[in-house]
């Protein structure tokens, strides 16, 4: 999971905004060790197909649509071929720094146009809500709706792009904000809990591997091949146990 990939100072303002240095090194590397890297939905339907995924597959996830992610990061990834998927807030287009305050790293967002280039340079687009809020602190369906499927909406009446995944804002869900995402018709959901994917991961909150600023690479190494899975096993099982209360709590109130 990347967020923002552009020249930076000698210290990072943000752990999400990696140097084009350091991700290049990332890329050559995943290359150079026979990594395969493919879209978003080639190793979607490949874990669903029944058929055994190969060893070592790589999914390049990118959030909140920043700028850079055209000007610094696709001309990186198409000297190896590389197709990553960005999550997107399709309100938010052309928005400056300084706009929003909600995103992990400031960045000026992609335009619609922008979008466009990097859809033709073979990037896949997710959803990512409308305007990036918390999920979890909206009072409303209405507005949990708006957010969710309004997002999907938009990005097929701006772009005639049918998103099919998605990716929480913050990585902040719940049991309701899981349903929502679901009813709206995406496929599957990123969260930002840490590990790799099974044909048995819940396709709702399919796990991913946080890149920041201060990995030099052979943390990035480390992560890439798995040294920080249990972070995200008991995250998962505390989450879980969390949800089935949420369940519970929402069955009850029903039943009132
Ligand atoms: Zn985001």
């Amino acid at each position: 999971m990347y967020h923002a990939v552009r020249p930076i100072e000698a210290v990072s303002p943000s752990p999400y905004i990696i140097g084009p240095e350091q991700f290049s090194q990332q890329m050559e590397w995943l290359a150079e060790k026979n990594y395969q890297v493919v879209s978003f939905t080639t190793a979607w339907e490949t874990l669903h197909s029944g058929r055994p995924l190969l060893p070592k597959v790589i999914v390049l996830s990118f959030d909140d649509g920043c700028r850079d992610n055209l000007t610094y990061a696709a001309p990186i990834v198409r000297r190896y071929g590389f197709a990553p998927i960005v999550f997107l807030c399709p309100d938010l287009f052309g928005h400056s720094e300084g706009n929003y305050r909600d995103f992990h790293a400031h960045s000026p967002l992609l335009t619609r146009d922008e979008t466009f280039e990097l859809i033709q340079a073979g990037w896949e687009i997710g959803g990512h809500t409308r305007r990036h809020p918390r999920l979890v602190k909206l009072r409303t369906r209405e507005e949990l709706d708006d957010e969710v499927g309004g997002c999907r909406v938009a990005i097929q009446d701006l772009l005639g792009y049918d998103a099919k995944f998605f990716a929480y804002p913050f990585g902040q869900f719940n049991a309701v904000v899981k349903q929502s995402v679901v009813r709206h018709g995406y496929q599957a959901a990123c969260t930002t809990l840490n590990g790799f994917n099974t044909a048995r991961t819940d396709r709702f909150e399919l796990r991913r591997i946080v890149i920041r600023a201060e990995d030099d690479l052979r943390e990035f190494h480390r992560k890439v091949q798995g040294a920080y899975d249990w972070l995200g096993y008991f995250k998962l099982r505390s989450l879980e146990k969390k949800i089935q209360r949420q369940a519970r709590n929402a069955s009850v109130s029903e039943l009132r």
